[in-house]
């Protein structure tokens, strides 16, 4: 008979998100936005929404993010401190650098293209009438010039404060290379902060074993308030999103791993499991970096001076499951007002969605701030984003996925490239699942 292996972190994930999905799919049929229900106990009466869906559901989602958020800086600081005082050729940096800023590039040029693609194809806008109304102020996408400015911080601590991943990797990276520079003190400082990178993956594990509890309080949220009935008027669109993330995810990153580095496309996915429910739990790729950061180094085997600097650089440029959504967007949107778009305008909206995904951190729903620069860019009205906005968190969880993948596939692109990335382990299927266990240390 088919049993789950509950002592399998992956499977206690999976049984928490689905057991979540479970009680907000009963919890709405008694309460939404509006509505509540109390539940007679005879002295008291207790409210489903009040007591369970906003006190001690919101409250356990919401410690279970906040806890991840909390150990995003401090963990990209200090692994990418390690990684790079570790690095002992310094034109190694610069390749890294180039390797993965192009590969994130192309990717998501790729993935864009592909999803306008599917989109002119079997155009999702034709004859959509329901229209929500709505606003969205839209921001001017970045100049490619202010970006670069914008990655050199004034003040390293109000970087860190305001986590911007980008200045946070050149401050690191700098401090890691002097850290090199100066011979056997450095060999101290890098010793010291080796160990603080060792008690910060600690903490990391400790989260990663309560997840199940968190991503249960997250789904049983959101599935209590999500509004089902926007997926049926935007099916067409819904599904199109969906298969173009998946075709992205297993044909073109299978290629690119098959074809770059030999390397199997289904071990990669298989461990790529737990990042990935993460990923959609969250639906931050910011907040996913911890366990992104875990999966490359412990399960598919990158070494710390590659994943370190790879993983959060990929967490803000590398969003290719964001691009889809832009993509079909903005189709499914010219469509709706009946706009007919040049080949220009495709690629602009290819240029811009790939340069929107440069500055901007993987927090939820940024994509749709970035999709408001797309459509600016190419005269489309804005508000049109009001009309797939219903369906958009469901999307956004499933493209974080995708996102999070994406970074940890051309890590390993990356690191075999540099002869980083140690085969036997990417190769056992069990590697990792040993440091995910918590013992506390047995006196005597
Ligand atoms: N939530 C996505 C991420 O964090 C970004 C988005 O598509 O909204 O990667």
């Amino acid at each position: 008979m088919f049993k789950f292996d509950t002592s399998n972190l992956t499977v206690r994930i999976f049984l928490g998100m689905l057991a979540g999905i479970g009680l907000g799919l009963i919890f709405r049929q008694f309460v939404s936005e509006t509505e509540d229900f109390l539940i007679p106990l005879g002295i008291i009466d207790i409210s489903i929404k009040g007591f369970f869906v906003d006190g001690i559901l919101h409250a356990g989602g919401q410690i279970f993010i906040n806890s991840l958020k909390m150990l995003v800086v401090p963990l990209v600081f200090v692994s990418i401190v390690c990684g790079t005082c570790s690095l002992t050729d310094p034109k190694k940096l610069g390749r890294l650098g180039g390797k993965s800023v192009g590969l994130y590039i192309l990717t998501t040029a790729l993935a864009i293209t592909l999803a306008l693609t599917l989109a002119l194809i079997f155009k999702p806008g034709e004859g959509i009438e329901q229209v929500s109304s709505g606003n969205f102020n839209a921001k001017e996408a970045p100049s490619l010039v202010q970006i670069f400015i914008d990655m050199f911080p004034t003040n390293p601590i109000e970087a860190m404060a305001k986590g911007n991943m980008l200045q946070i990797i050149v401050f690191a990276v700098l401090f890691g290379i002097a850290t090199a520079l100066i011979g056997p003190k450095g060999k101290r400082i890098a010793a010291q902060f080796e160990d603080l990178n060792n008690v910060i993956m600690r903490i990391v594990t400790i989260l990663m074993n309560l997840a199940p509890y968190g991503v249960f309080c997250l789904m049983a949220k959101l599935f209590t308030y999500i509004d089902m009935n926007a997926i049926g008027a935007l099916l067409k669109y819904f599904m199109l999103v969906v298969v173009a993330l998946l075709l992205h995810g297993f044909i073109t990153y299978s290629l690119f791993l098959k074809f770059l580095t030999g390397l199997s496309p289904v071990i990669f996915f298989t461990k790529m499991r737990e990042a990935a429910m993460f990923a959609f739990g969250t639906a931050s790729s910011s907040a996913t970096i911890p366990v992104s950061l875990e999966t490359a180094t412990h399960k598919l085997g990158a070494r710390n001076s590659t994943a370190s600097f790879t993983i959060p650089l990929g967490s803000t440029i590398n969003m290719d499951g964001t691009a889809i959504m832009q993509g079909v967007a903005t189709v499914f949107i010219a469509q709706f007002f009946a706009v007919d778009l040049t080949l220009n305008d495709y690629l602009m909206v290819v240029f811009t969605a790939t340069l929107a995904s440069i500055g901007t951190a993987g927090v939820p729903g940024v994509g749709l701030i970035m999709l408001a620069m797309v459509l600016t860019q190419v005269n489309l009205p804005v508000e049109g984003i009001a009309l797939i906005i219903g369906v958009d968190r469901l999307l956004d969880m499933l493209r974080t996925a995708l996102n999070v993948s994406g970074d940890c596939m051309v890590t390993c692109v990356v690191a075999k490239s540099e002869g980083e990335l140690d085969e036997t382990v990417f190769n056992d299927m069990h590697a990792g699942l040993k440091d995910e266990e918590v013992h506390f240390p047995q006196k005597g």
